[in-house]
């Protein structure tokens, strides 16, 4: 979600502003700027639409050394040209690219207005260029620290001022930033592979801190003005994992890579001398885990999915009540904080807003909390008391596909180990790691037969609507198996457990509402089977995922694929894939973006 970028130095900022737009596209934006201090005085250029348009619009030989940009995912105001960031006075003295929401931003408004500040967009954010151009005194960071003062709400932003040539002022409330250290220059962006490919030191914001930069440096204050001394981190990678690879799209390549991801997830963390799991980053002693009586998970969209399987693994090998929920409703309801609750919080990006205010927010109640991120380095990963890295490589489709697989192998690895410090024995645990190690391949072996899914894909292209259906654990592989198709293909989709279909979504059910069942060989089968049945009495049509070698399903359901046969727990990592493939080629079948869908965000930094 949103984008921001800034960058000071000897070279010309707009190639350097562009490319670092480019490389934060896939976060989901509608619209994007520039701004940068051209020798004639502020050159503005700004579109609605994609950063291509917006290159397009820059002049090749656009002369200014220190500029800003954004790319937005509106919140506040239609999505057009006037609206999109960065925002300027009529006087274009001063420029700001803003991600958040300020909430006070009505009152503000009006206040302004009656001074007589004229606002030329429907936005939020351009309250704060209004403080900006009434509080400034020759001073561009005491400016900005005076503004903040007055407004509510949340913020990464960048400014510059036309009376400042050089100079770029940022602050973070709630939305990331990050500041890079170059050679002579320096960079700011929102996602630190904006600029991965001119820097690798970088120094990470945290809330309430003002970055004051140049090209030769830059210092950190707080609002009220003490010099805060913050350490300087090293990225690792090449960016070169943010290419696609020779696939079409992002998201297939990212679907295909789950063999490796979810084998990433696992490695150096199977012991069988224990037939265990050592996850080394929880930072609890064993006595500490011991004691844990409950497990509560926070988290949003399809990590949400992925903490109710989650739950599942928890409690039938660990036997320790689980529940799964969601942050922005745990946030508000003053959340009990019990003792011996761990509570983990599950965001690919780690900057999740949702996710994030919970975790503080339980935090400040003392509670302990444990981070499930892909981004190493992340707000969430750095404010969590521990937690795991999924390590599934960067996530550039919006839609989430390998980082919930790898999600699911982590929460798999930790009911695994919990499990072996309490009941479950030494052979079952051995066990399950050989299931475990077997799995990459399983995935390989799906993929190696997808394109029975894009004919599947094609064959249903006509339907308007689709059920999905699944019991226990695969129960919230329907609700990610529709949540999938909603968002790429923009096809209505709802899913639920099997055996709800009955209190309610059967009556949906005819000849032209067809259903996906997750029906693999496991406890459930033959109440699935039953269900089955209803649908077809109504004449509804059913794609049915079984574990290969049941032949029965072949003959009840229209459509199958199969999934090889696995241990219960493991077949949400099997079912995922021919989910995630059949709203892949459904978008594809379609014409859809499926790296970014309308609407949607790959990092949701707002609440
Ligand atoms: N609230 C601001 C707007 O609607 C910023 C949105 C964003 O984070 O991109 O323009």
């Amino acid at each position: 979600m949103c984008g921001i970028i800034g960058y000071c130095g000897p070279r010309r900022a707009a190639p350097l502003l562009i490319e670092g737009l480019r490389r934060m596209e896939y976060r989901g934006y509608d619209s994007a700027g520039i701004c940068l201090g051209a020798p004639g005085g502020l050159a503005l250029i700004k579109t609605a639409g994609k950063v291509k348009a917006l290159a397009e619009k820059v002049p090749a030989d656009l002369e200014g050394n220190c500029g800003i940009g954004h790319t937005r995912w509106a919140t506040h105001g239609l999505v057009n040209e006037q609206n999109a960031h960065p925002h300027t006075d009529i006087q274009k003295r001063f420029a700001l690219v803003h991600n958040g929401i300020i909430e006070n931003y009505l009152s503000l408004k009006q206040e302004l207005q009656a001074e007589g500040f004229v606002f030329q967009s429907e936005t939020d954010s351009e309250v704060l260029v209004a403080l900006l151009t009434g509080l400034y005194r020759g001073d561009l960071e005491k400016a900005v620290k005076e503004a903040l003062g007055r407004v509510e709400g949340t913020y990464g932003l960048a400014c510059l001022c036309i009376d400042e040539p050089g100079l770029i002022v940022g602050a973070r409330n709630g939305s990331p930033l990050v500041v890079g250290i170059g050679d002579g220059e320096m960079f700011l962006a929102s996602d630190y592979n904006a600029m991965i490919a001119h820097t690798r030191q970088v120094v990470y914001c945290e809330d309430g801190e003002v970055i004051t930069l140049t090209a030769s440096g830059f210092r950190t204050t707080d609002l009220a003005n003490r010099r805060i001394e913050k350490s300087i981190d090293h990225i690792d990678g090449t960016g070169a994992e943010a290419e696609k690879a020779g696939f079409p799209t992002f998201m297939e390549k990212e679907i295909c890579e789950q063999p490796e991801s979810v084998d990433r997830a696992m490695r150096g963390r199977l012991s069988r001398e224990t037939g265990s799991a050592v996850l080394g980053g929880l930072n609890m002693s064993a006595r500490e885990l011991r004691s844990v009586g409950r497990i509560r998970i926070l988290s949003a969209g399809t990590s949400y999915y992925a903490a109710l399987a989650a739950c599942y693994m928890i409690e039938s090998l660990a036997r320790i009540p689980s529940t799964a929920e969601l942050a922005s409703e745990v946030r508000y309801a003053n959340p009990l904080v019990e003792p011996d609750t761990l509570f983990f919080v599950i965001s690919q990006s780690g900057e999740t807003a949702d996710t994030l205010f919970a975790l503080r927010e339980l935090k400040r109640k003392g509670a302990r909390v444990l981070g499930v991120c892909n981004v190493v380095g992340s707000t969430i990963a750095r404010e969590a008391d521990g937690g795991i890295y999924i390590h599934a490589g960067p996530e550039i489709a919006v839609a989430s596909t390998k980082a919930f697989t790898s999600t699911l192998t982590a929460f798999l690895l930790f009911a695994l180990s919990m499990a072996r410090s309490r009941d479950l024995s030494l052979k079952a645990g051995l066990a399950l790691i050989d299931e475990l190690s077997a799995v990459p391949g399983k995935i390989q072996s799906l993929l190696d037969r997808r394109q029975d899914l894009d004919l599947l894909a094609q064959k249903y292209l006509w339907a308007g609507n689709f059920l999905y259906l699944g019991r226990g654990i695969n129960y919230p592989l329907a609700l990610e198996g529709a949540l999938k198709l909603k968002e790429i293909s923009y096809i209505h989709a709802e899913g639920t457990s099997s055996a709800e279909m009955k209190h309610g979504p059967i009556a949906l059910i005819n000849e032209s509402f067809p259903t996906v069942m997750i029906l693999p060989q496991d406890s459930l089968r033959g109440k699935n089977i039953s269900n089955l049945k209803e649908i077809k009495a109504r004449q509804g049509k059913v794609i049915a995922l079984a574990t290969a070698g049941d032949e029965e399903i072949s003959s009840l359901a229209d459509d199958v694929f199969f999934i090889p046969p696995a241990e219960e727990l493991l077949n949400p990592l099997l079912a995922a894939v021919p989910l995630q493939l059949f709203a892949y080629y459904l978008a594809r079948r379609l014409g859809r973006n499926v790296d970014q869908p309308r609407n949607l965000a790959k990092s949701v930094t707002v609440e």
